[in-house]
């Protein structure tokens, strides 16, 4: 465990001090504990070690449309079937073993840490069965979802075509009944994940589709389960289905994940199966996306988390230049780049950020668990702040990351730009996660214009009280050595609202463009708020039990203190953590805020 650059204590950490799962989840310490044990294990003997050689590899396409993976996956999906990891969140009839959504993300923080583009396999499966296990028929759950449970099949989700990326609604793929809940499909969908390989016998496309003489729209759309091979008379998938890869991309990163153009209905003979009502297809596939959008969030969140372990293992033995304290000179005695203030200063800002979006999709993720156990108006609130959550999950989980992969590769230098220290697959990998899921200006849009526009505010002015009676709190009670950070918390509280009255003052006035403008800026300002409000509720956490470690009150003693003491050490850096984010990443909303309520508005005028 010591020489994986997984960060298995901080991920202890938000579970178990931060989060308390244990409350929301019922599951004991140490049921949780063996869990991690199990899947650290997994990815470090199957994942971690093919990484590298999938990136180089890649997948194949053949001529008859079969695709081949890259060395080590199959077999790595083989023992994720084999050890059931496929079913963890599912219910039990289904053969799952519901466990909860925060140790699904939690073990997908592994995964994707060490392979990034095989959670594109299994990640997406899961979707697809907890979309059918909920929207389909019974008769359509045992045929096709239970499965895809445990991975012994494939899933995809199927929307983009070569005219329909971000305006799903222009799609022109197209169904026609032929009977009961069978129709004839055809169209082409580009930019498949999981389209085809050789690790599965089966998939279970789930594709938008119009149905002949419906509305135009994304409310025209219904939604098919199109299976590879269909069933013959006794239920055994034999029959293949007209579904075709017609090809695969070649990508700038993900490499070992395989990206298909699907054909479907070339020679007249797809069949696919409609799931709920026709004209439902866009609600029903939100319920992939909306699981996708926080697992597209974890990529960027993951892969920096990667980046952070491998940079400051470099930094602590790449011998580099002289201390600055005593001023500059080439005579002195040289040291570790972990010296110099400035690959410090690149270190703090990897962790934080890493640290600071891990709270928030794991939070995301036990409200998911919360929701799944309310009822009525408890369930109804935490409906909505999932909502508004998924979007920042999202966009800036993605953003975020990327940026922090990017940091951490300067801190390798010319190193980190070659493929020795496997930083730049990092970068190349983290960078589709703004792309894919809805990009992250259409996520931005979905803040403002659909969560925050649609309810006037409220779901926005609630988050923003509760972080400002949370700085009242902790000041009246604890506020102590983090009394600066809980104002600059409030004060930020405080320019998210303004921020926002501001944009609704331009909704209002029916002034979109100038409203659109802000979105980006917008979400990660609202970003920056949630992830600094709960870096800073861990930094109190963190006080507290460095209290009963018997830390002494000042920085400087502190430090001398903590030493090298595992738990010392973790506890103080966590509290260095908060601050910093809240001193030097938080207050990039000063910036933002201008920026967004500037009256310049020359992209829509410039002359491009
Ligand atoms: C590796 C990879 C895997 C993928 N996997 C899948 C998959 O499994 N299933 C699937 O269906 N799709 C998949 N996609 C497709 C992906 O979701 C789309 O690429 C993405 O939604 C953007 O669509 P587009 O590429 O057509 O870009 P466009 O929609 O043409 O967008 C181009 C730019 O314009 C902006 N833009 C477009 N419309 C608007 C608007 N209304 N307002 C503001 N800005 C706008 C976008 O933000 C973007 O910056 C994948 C793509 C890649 C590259």
């Amino acid at each position: 465990m010591a020489d994986s650059p997984l960060q298995m204590r901080d991920l202890r950490f938000v579970l178990f001090e931060h989060l308390q799962i244990e409350e929301t989840t019922g599951l004991d310490q140490d049921t949780t504990e063996a869990f991690l044990e199990a899947g650290f294990n997994y990815v470090s003997e199957f994942l971690a070690p093919m990484n590298a050689k999938g990136d180089q590899v890649g997948c194949t396409r053949h001529e008859d449309g079969s695709v081949t993976t890259a060395p080590g996956y199959k077999r790595a999906l083989t023992q994720w079937q084999e050890d059931g990891w496929g079913g963890m969140t599912h219910p039990e009839e289904f053969g799952g073993q519901e466990l909860p959504q925060v140790l699904a993300s939690s073990m997908d923080e592994m995964i994707i840490g060490s392979c990034c583009a095989f959670h594109n396999y299994t990640g997406l499966t899961r979707a697809c069965a907890n979309m059918l296990l909920r929207r389909a028929s019974q008769a359509q759950k045992e045929t096709w979802a239970k499965p895809l449970v445990n991975a012994q099949w494939q899933g995809t989700m199927c929307l983009t075509e070569s005219g329909a990326g971000s305006d799903v609604g222009a799609s022109v793929t197209k169904a026609t009944l032929i009977e009961g809940d069978r129709y004839k499909i055809e169209g082409e969908k580009i930019f498949i994940t999981s389209g085809d390989h050789d690790m599965v016998d089966n998939f279970v496309h789930i594709v938008l589709a119009r149905v002949d003489g419906d509305r135009p729209g994304v409310k025209g759309l219904s939604i098919f389960i199109v299976p590879k091979f269909r069933l013959d008379e006794s239920g055994q998938p034999t029959i293949k289905n007209d579904v075709f890869c017609a090809g695969i991309e070649e990508k700038m990163g993900i490499h070992g994940s395989v990206t298909t153009t699907m054909k479907y209905g070339e020679k007249g003979g797809c069949e696919g199966y409609l799931i709920g009502e026709q004209g439902h297809g866009i609600r029903i596939m939100f319920d992939i996306m909306n699981e996708e959008r926080i697992v597209v969030g974890q990529q960027g969140q993951a892969l920096a988390a990667t980046a952070y372990g491998l940079a400051l293992k470099y930094a602590k033995e790449r011998i580099q230049g002289s201390s600055i304290k005593a001023g500059k000179s080439i005579t002195k005695e040289k040291v570790a780049i972990i010296e110099h203030p400035d690959v410090r200063r690149m270190l703090l800002t990897v962790k934080a950020q890493s640290e600071a979006c891990r709270a928030l999709l794991l939070k995301t993720s036990l409200l998911i668990d919360a929701e799944n156990q309310a009822e009525g108006e408890a369930r109804q609130a935490l409906s909505s702040r999932i909502g508004f959550l998924t979007p920042i999950c999202k966009a800036y989980g993605s953003e975020v990351g990327f940026q922090a992969c990017s940091t951490a590769m300067q801190v390798f230098g010319g190193y980190g730009y070659c493929s020795e220290y496997g930083v730049e697959q990092l970068v190349r990998d983290a960078r589709i996660a703004a792309v894919y899921e809805g990009t992250n200006g259409i996520q931005a849009i979905d803040l403002l214009f659909r969560k925050v526009g649609a309810d006037q505010g409220a779901e926005l002015t609630k988050l923003v009280t509760e972080i400002g009676a949370f700085c009242q709190t902790q000041a009246g009670e604890a506020g102590g050595s983090l009394a600066d950070e809980l104002k600059i918390l409030g004060e930020h509280a405080g320019i998210v609202g303004s921020v926002a009255k501001h944009l609704g003052g331009r909704l209002a006035e029916s002034d979109y463009e100038g409203a659109a403008l802000g979105a980006t800026p917008f979400l990660t300002l609202v970003g920056n708020l949630v992830s600094a409000h709960l870096i800073l509720e861990q930094a109190f956490v963190a006080e507290a039990k460095l209290a009963e470690l018997g830390a002494p009150a000042s920085a400087e003693e502190r430090q001398t203190w903590a030493g090298d003491e595992s738990e010392r050490a973790f506890y103080t850096s966590k509290v260095e953590t908060a601050r910093f984010f809240v001193h030097q990443l938080l207050t990039e909303n000063h910036w933002r805020a201008a920026q967004i309520k500037t009256s310049d508005r020359s992209p829509l005028t410039a002359a491009l």
